[in-house]
C-alpha cells in the first residue's frame, strides 16, 4: 500500500490565491516537499505535515532533480497523503514533468492541482489584460533558461510572433533578453512591465521599454520576476509618465498606479 503524491500549485505567493483544494490537502498532508519562496502563511495550512524545504532558486544551490524525485517516492511508501508543493501552477516552469516520469516509473499514484501561474497574477496586480480585444489575441508564455545538456530554444521567436509575451526566469538575464528579443524582430518602443513578487506585500513593477532593458541588469531583484510584452503596457507607463512605476496591492483591489523616483 503507497500513498498518494500531490503536485499542487501554491500559486504567486499569497496564501489566499491558494485553490480550496490545495488548502484541503496541505490540511490533510503527511508530508510537505516544498520550495524556498513558499509564503509561511501556506506553510502554516500544513499542520500535521512533516515539512521539508527542497528549493531551486535560481542562482543559489539547489537540490538536484532526481534527489527530490527519490523523497517523494520513499516518502509516497510510508505515508498516505504527501504534498509536492510548486510556486505558481506546477505544469509551468516547474519540472513536474519529470517528478510525473518518476511518479510512473515507481508506479505511486499522483494528482495535479493546479494554481495561479506568476503571468496571471502580475497581470491581475496591473490591472492589465493580457488578452484585449483587438489587439492582444495570443500569448506566449516562455523563458530563455536553458538547462544543463538542453538544445537551443526559439523563445525569442515565439515571444515576437505572440501579441503579448511572458517571460519566466529572466530577471537577471535583462542584456541577453533584450538582445534576442531584438534580433527576433520585436520592435525596441514595445513596452514591457517587470512584476517583482506578484500577489505579495512588497511587489514592485516597473513599465519600461525594449530599449531600456538592458539598463535593468544592474537592477537588484531581491524577489521572483515575471515580465510581460505587449502593447497594453503603454498604458501603465504613460501613467506614470515613463518613470519608475511602483504599484501598492492588495491583489485583490485595483491597484493605485504612482510615479515616483
Ligand atoms: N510554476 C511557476 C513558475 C516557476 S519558474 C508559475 O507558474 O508561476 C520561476 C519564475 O516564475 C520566476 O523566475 C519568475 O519569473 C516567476 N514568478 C514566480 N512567482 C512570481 C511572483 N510572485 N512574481 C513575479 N514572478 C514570479
Amino acid at each position: 500500500m503507497t500513498g498518494t503524491v500531490y503536485l499542487v500549485g501554491a500559486g504567486p505567493g499569497a496564501p489566499d490565491l491558494l485553490t480550496l483544494r490545495a488548502a484541503r490537502l496541505l490540511e490533510r498532508a503527511d508530508v510537505l516537499f516544498h520550495d524556498a519562496l513558499v509564503h509561511p502563511g501556506t506553510l502554516a495550512l500544513a499542520k500535521r505535515a512533516e515539512k521539508i524545504a527542497v528549493g531551486k532558486r535560481c542562482g543559489r544551490h539547489s537540490t538536484a532533480q532526481r534527489f527530490i524525485n527519490k523523497r517523494l517516492i520513499d516518502a509516497a511508501r510510508r505515508h498516505t497523503t504527501i504534498v509536492r508543493l510548486k510556486g505558481g501552477d506546477p505544469m509551468l516552469f516547474g519540472r513536474a514533468s519529470e517528478e510525473i516520469a518518476a511518479l510512473e516509473a515507481a508506479e505511486i499514484r499522483y494528482e495535479i492541482v493546479p494554481g495561479v501561474t506568476a503571468a496571471l497574477a502580475a497581470s491581475a496586480e496591473m490591472g492589465i489584460s493580457l488578452t484585449q480585444r483587438g489587439l492582444a489575441r495570443s500569448v506566449a508564455f516562455a523563458t530563455p533558461r536553458i538547462g544543463h545538456g538542453a538544445g537551443p530554444s526559439n523563445w525569442a521567436t515565439a515571444i515576437a510572433a505572440a501579441d503579448t509575451g511572458a517571460i519566466y526566469m529572466g530577471a537577471g538575464q535583462a542584456r541577453e533578453i533584450a538582445d534576442a528579443l531584438r534580433a527576433a524582430g520585436v520592435p525596441t518602443s514595445t513596452p514591457i512591465a517587470l512584476v517583482e513578487n506578484a500577489s505579495l506585500a512588497h511587489s514592485r513593477s516597473f513599465v519600461i521599454t525594449l530599449e531600456e532593458l538592458p539598463e535593468l541588469a544592474s537592477e537588484a531583484f531581491t524577489g521572483p520576476v515575471v515580465m510581460l510584452i505587449g502593447a497594453q503596457f503603454a498604458v501603465a507607463a504613460a501613467a506614470a509618465g515613463g518613470r519608475e512605476l511602483q504599484i501598492h496591492s492588495p491583489a485583490s483591489q485595483r491597484p493605485l498606479a504612482t510615479a515616483s523616483k
